[in-house]
């Protein structure tokens, strides 16, 4: 897990399965995924070590964890299989029996993943074929034997969505946008951020690819605050009064050139801002004008 902090400049960035080879244990290469099977369990040990999720295009359309978030806001992994004996299922079970951390590799494009870490499995769910996936505090808390109420529930919900939510998200759009922010083209990823076009506690800010931006800091915030708007057809406005202020090279080249022109960088079709949402910000921006 500290090896992969560093190769994914602290979980900013995701990283590929060839660059996953790289990884060595007392200097033999180890495996941390399994690139034909969801489950990997090296054979010196008796528990899983990862779990995977692999990449689907159907999710940039729909919300991401439609088939993993259980009602409780929590995620779950499934099986491999039916048969809850079979090796690659037992070593989920040891993993949770023993309350050991497993890495999450979601897949947020072919062949690259965003890794998640720790998470633990903290119950399982045998008629539904599935293990209950939370993050390290989450799973202290429920541990600890207190009862769920409504104020933990939402507790969990907001902790599930920073930890595992935003991560898949920023890789997605990141991945989607060739890490450029799409107003201005900066390719410093440090710069940038995954911003929701619709914020993500609206019911409508999902957090899909085609609910993101990938946006530097500074248009990020120019966005939020309806400085920047973004038009469904894709073309960039700035506020109207900020057009003829004279200031420094940031509002000249940053935002006052920007005006008019098209997003610079624009993802596959696929994975497009879909331009429905993108008119629901774009209004209120020129509401706020
Ligand atoms: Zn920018």
């Amino acid at each position: 897990m500290s090896w992969l902090t560093i190769r994914t400049n602290d979980g900013l960035d995701a990283i590929s399965s060839t660059d996953l080879k790289d990884f060595t244990f007392d200097g033999q290469p180890l495996r941390l995924m399994d690139p034909q099977r969801g489950i990997r369990k090296p054979r010196q040990i008796d528990a899983a070590l990862s779990i995977r999720t692999v990449f689907s295009r159907r999710r940039t359309t729909t919300r991401p964890y439609e088939d993993e978030m259980g009602d409780d806001g929590l995620l779950r992994y499934k099986w491999r299989g039916e048969d809850p004996d079979i090796p690659d299922n037992r070593a989920l079970r040891e993993a949770m029996n023993r309350q050991l951390p497993l890495i999450w590799f979601f897949g947020v494009e072919v062949a690259m993943y965003q890794p998640l870490f720790p998470v633990y499995l903290i119950a399982e769910e045998p008629q539904l074929h599935q293990f209950t996936v939370a993050t390290s505090d989450v799973a202290e808390l429920i541990g600890s034997g207190t009862n769920i109420n409504e104020q933990m529930k939402r507790y969990i919900q907001v902790q599930s969505k920073r930890r595992l939510h935003q991560p898949v998200f920023r890789a997605s759009v990141m991945q989607a946008y060739g890490t450029r922010c799409t107003v201005c083209a900066l390719g410093l990823g440090q710069l940038l951020d995954a911003a929701h076009i619709i914020p993500d506690h609206d019911e409508a800010g999902i957090p899909s690819v085609r609910n993101g931006l990938s946006l530097c800091k500074i248009h990020h915030a120019a966005f939020d605050t309806q400085i920047l708007g973004v038009r469904p057809d894709f073309f960039v406005e700035i506020r109207t009064d900020l057009l003829l202020e004279h200031d420094g090279p940031m509002l000249q080249y940053g935002l006052q050139e920007r005006h008019g022109k098209e997003l610079m960088v624009l993802p596959k079709s696929a994975s497009r801002p879909d331009p429905t949402l993108l008119d629901v910000a774009y209004q209120k921006f020129r509401n706020s004008a």
